[in-house]
């Protein structure tokens, strides 16, 4: 699907993933997303970018145990944001203007784009100011299960069956 407010940014969504800005809950993103996985033969996956936050062990377990039980997902990273300091090495949590340690405007973000981290500068335009502007106004915040589960029981997955 291509996505951006402008054809000077317009990206392509990843895989089957709904829109990075899309109303939902990171529980439903997920169960969205995953309908289509068993469909995928190349492998399949769905981030859950939590910026600078980081989530506690048991949000993260609750996360994965209704994921597990509850969606089609065949992988799930949780993908916080890094800023990189050229000038003192400082490495600090979320995507920042300037260095937390040194003041230093010499910073790179660093972020995940499909299975790996890569330094945010050396993205194409559309990636860079249309999707990642798009992933932080979503709502990807790793909280533990009560309000975050909306689904019924997945379909069992052909491959577990
Ligand atoms: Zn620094």
């Amino acid at each position: 699907m291509v996505r951006g407010e402008t054809t000077d940014v317009a990206f392509y969504t990843n895989s089957v993933h709904i829109s990075a800005d899309a109303p939902v809950n990171l529980v439903e993103r997920i169960r969205l997303q995953s309908m289509y996985h068993s469909l995928i033969e190349s492998g399949a996956i769905i981030h859950a970018f939590v910026g600078e936050e980081r989530p506690d062990a048991q949000s993260i377990a609750a996360l994965i145990t209704d994921v597990f039980h509850r969606t089609q997902a065949a992988q799930v990273t949780v993908s916080p944001e890094f800023t990189y300091c050229n000038s003192c090495q400082f490495i600090d949590r979320g995507i920042k203007s300037t260095c937390g340690k040194c003041g230093s405007d010499n910073v790179v973000g660093e972020t995940r784009v499909v299975g790996y981290f890569s330094k945010i500068q050396n993205w194409n335009k559309s990636k860079r100011f249309g999707e990642l502007p798009a992933r932080q106004r979503g709502n990807y915040a790793v909280t533990a299960g009560d309000d975050a589960v909306v689904a019924e029981p997945a379909v069992p997955h052909p491959a577990a069956t």
